[in-house]
């Protein structure tokens, strides 16, 4: 299918763009990997009049440590994400996202900026932003923006970013010694979007306390959520089989998932709780080292 006509712009600065996206207003959106936006198009499930290509933007594709944060510019792709030594090896919950995440073509252009202000319930970063506490930086008309991921999510494909802003940067909090994470996703076939998934992320002292524990759940509810109950029933308290068991039971419970062609709502809610239970397994070896 072809896309409705549309004007181009790529402009060579974020300000550039910004003014771009002003000047336009709602009939303008920002061009990262595309891999969302013209498959839309396409669709005629959006009819922007311009599109403004961030691509040519310098200064939004480095993945480095710094200040505390993880820093993921806005424009890093899915493919730097699963080749980045840095991700690989001090974040693996982030190179097992980025992995199951459509096919490689789509990989090659797909941002993770873009994977999280699509909104889409059903993309694989918000839930793993979610457990490990990111922020997001938004660059607009007034400046910079820092939105805590948490009320970053709003409803079905609306994020909190306004129509003039550009997502520049992805941060979150290194986590501190003894932390790991993981993401498990249950697709139909290699490709596919999760029928669920589950990010979880957990710090543990020394006698193996949990100290944080962060929970999000992939394609079972309208937003990314995070399952709080069931981190906080892990707070304070060993993490054995039963204290798994129990949050990967409150996680199912907090999961909204609806039927659909993937499956029926229970089908999904007893994945959320097998795949919890894994997620928190595997959290909890790597954080053990
Ligand atoms: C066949 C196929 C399978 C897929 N499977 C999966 C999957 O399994 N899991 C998954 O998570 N995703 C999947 N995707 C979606 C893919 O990961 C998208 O690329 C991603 O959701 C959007 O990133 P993008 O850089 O392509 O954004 P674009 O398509 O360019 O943009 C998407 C939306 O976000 C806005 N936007 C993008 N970047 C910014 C920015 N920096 N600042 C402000 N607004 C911005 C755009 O205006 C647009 O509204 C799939 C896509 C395809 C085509």
């Amino acid at each position: 299918m072809i896309p409705p006509p549309f004007e181009y712009a790529r402009p060579a600065t974020v300000s550039d763009a910004i003014a771009l996206l002003q000047k336009h207003g709602e009939d303008a959106k920002v061009l990262s990997g595309g891999q969302s936006l013209i498959p839309m198009l396409k669709l005629r499930l959006a009819r922007p009049a311009w599109l403004i290509d961030i691509n040519a933007v310098p200064g939004l594709a480095g993945i480095h440590e710094e200040g505390g944060y993880l820093k993921i510019g806005g424009l890093v792709r899915e493919a730097d994400l699963e080749v980045s030594e840095l991700i690989r090896t001090r974040y693996p919950i982030i190179h097992e996202t980025a992995r199951v995440i459509a096919d490689p073509l789509v990989r090659n252009l797909a941002t993770a900026g873009g994977n999280l202000a699509h909104g889409d319930p059903a993309n694989d970063h918000p839930a793993t932003m979610l457990a490990l506490g990111a922020q997001v930086l938004a660059t607009g008309p007034g400046g910079v923006t820092t939105i805590p991921i948490d009320s970053f999510f709003v409803s079905i494909f609306t994020t909190a970013l306004q129509p003039a802003e550009i997502l520049t940067e992805i941060q979150i909090p290194i986590p501190p010694p003894l932390s790991g994470g993981a993401y498990f996703k249950l697709e139909r076939k290699v490709g596919d979007f999760a029928t669920a998934a589950v990010a979880a992320q957990v710090t543990v002292d020394s006698k193996g306390t949990c100290l944080r524990a962060g929970i999000g759940l992939t394609n079972v509810g309208p937003t990314p959520l995070r399952a709080r109950n069931a981190e906080e029933s892990l707070r304070g308290k060993q993490l054995d089989n039963a204290t798994i068991g129990q949050a990967a039971r409150l996680a199912a419970d907090e999961s909204q998932p609806s039927s659909d062609l993937r499956g029926p709502a229970e089908y999904k809610r007893g994945l959320v709780k097998e795949l919890t239970r894994r997620a928190l397994a595997r959290a909890l070896e790597r954080a053990r080292g």
